[in-house]
Parts: structure tokens; C-alpha cells; sequence
């Protein structure tokens, strides 16, 4: 079946004041809705039509030469917006508990230490991407990825990424990343997060 962009779990304007509604509409409806289209037309009448995302993006060198480029970059569109969204809510923020919190600590010291981490990898992507919460086998890290790319293609477990994209912040914030970054702690979904980091134990 072809990809589809899901419906957002809450309202376009749940996310306020972090994120604000026009933010919310364009990126889900135009620029998630764009990744959805070009990946579904690249794939069709393939045998990759109807293959997960996921499975996709871990296996790319064996995607025909001729489509490999555009169905890393739409069907990683898709991948990472469908999490985005998924790892955001309204009153969202705050610090995990139990078992993240604890993998947290030990990989990170604290979690301010991981706050400044993330944001740090999130701050210094240079153009388009996303900074990563990720399991990379042993434990907790912090990866960085251009354009649409995800961990899952280098053997990692992706547990939260933020969208440094200009189109994820551009409206509210202009140039002023670092304060996009840090208004999006607050809308974290730490049970979701939570969710993926039980599944990899
Ligand atoms: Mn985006």
C-alpha cells in the first residue's frame, strides 16, 4: 500500500507556544505531505512498493541505482516526520523516568548533560537534519544526520529526533534555532520515548 501522511495525534495548535499552529500546518500538510508523495511515486510499480520505511532505509544499497536517492530522501521524509510527531505532545516536556532515566544518567552523566548535548548536535548540523536520542547496541548516544537520513541505516536504534529543518521552526523562530531547540524540550513525549527504548531491551 502507498505511505500516508498519518493525522497528528493532537490539534495544529497544541503545541503552543513552542511550536505555533502555521509551523504545524505547513510542515505536516505540505512539506510531510510532499515526502509522502515523492516516495509513493518513486516506488510504485516496484518491488519495494508497499515495504516499510524502516525496512527501507536499512536496506538501501539494495535499492535500484535509479530511485536509491529519491527513496533515501522521501522515504526517510516519511519516517522521521511520522516519529516527530509521535514524540511531541501538549504539556509534553519535562524528564523522563525509570528505566530512560536511568540509561539517560549512565550514558550521559545527567539530564542536562544530555539536554546540552542534544542541543548542541541540533545547533551545529549544518543545514538541514535532525539531531538523535539513539541505542546504538551498547547504549545511549547522541548522532546527528543530514537531509532525511536516519540511524537505522548505520545499525542504530532512533528513540527521539528533532527536526532542525528551517521549515520546523522558520515562522516562529526565524534564524534562532538554539531557541527553537530549547522551546521543543517542552513539548517532549517522554512516554513514547520511553516505549521505544523498552522495545530495544
Ligand atoms: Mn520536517
Amino acid at each position: 500500500m502507498a505511505y500516508q501522511v498519518p493525522d497528528l495525534p493532537y490539534p495544529y495548535d497544541a503545541l503552543e507556544p513552542h511550536i505555533d499552529e502555521a509551523t504545524m500546518r505547513v510542515h505536516h500538510d505540505k512539506h510531510h505531505q510532499a515526502y509522502v508523495d515523492k516516495a509513493n511515486a518513486a516506488l510504485e510499480g516496484t518491488e519495494w512498493e508497499g515495504v516499510a520505511p524502516r525496512e527501507i532505509l536499512t536496506r538501501l544499497d539494495e535499492l535500484p541505482d535509479e530511485i536509491r536517492t529519491t527513496v533515501r530522501n522521501n522515504a526517510g521524509g516519511q519516517y522521521n516526520h511520522c516519529m516527530f510527531w509521535r514524540s511531541m505532545k501538549p504539556d509534553g516536556g519535562g524528564e523522563p523516568s525509570g528505566d530512560l532515566a536511568e540509561a539517560i544518567s549512565a550514558a550521559f552523566g545527567s539530564f542536562e548533560d544530555f539536554k546540552s548535548k542534544l542541543k548542541d548536535a541540533g545547533v551545529t548540523r549544518f543545514g538541514s537534519g535532525y539531531a538523535w536520542l539513539v541505542h546504538d547496541g551498547s547504549g545511549l548516544a547522541i548522532v546527528s544526520t543530514p537531509n532525511q537520513d536516519n540511524p537505522v541505516t548505520d545499525g542504530q536504534t532512533p528513540l527521539l529526533g528533532l527536526d532542525v529543518w528551517e521549515h520546523a521552526y522558520y515562522l516562529g523562530y526565524q534564524n534562532r534555532r538554539p531557541d527553537y531547540i530549547d522551546a521543543w524540550f517542552n513539548t517532549i513525549n517522554w512516554e513514547t520515548v520511553a516505549e521505544r527504548h523498552a522495545d530495544v531491551g
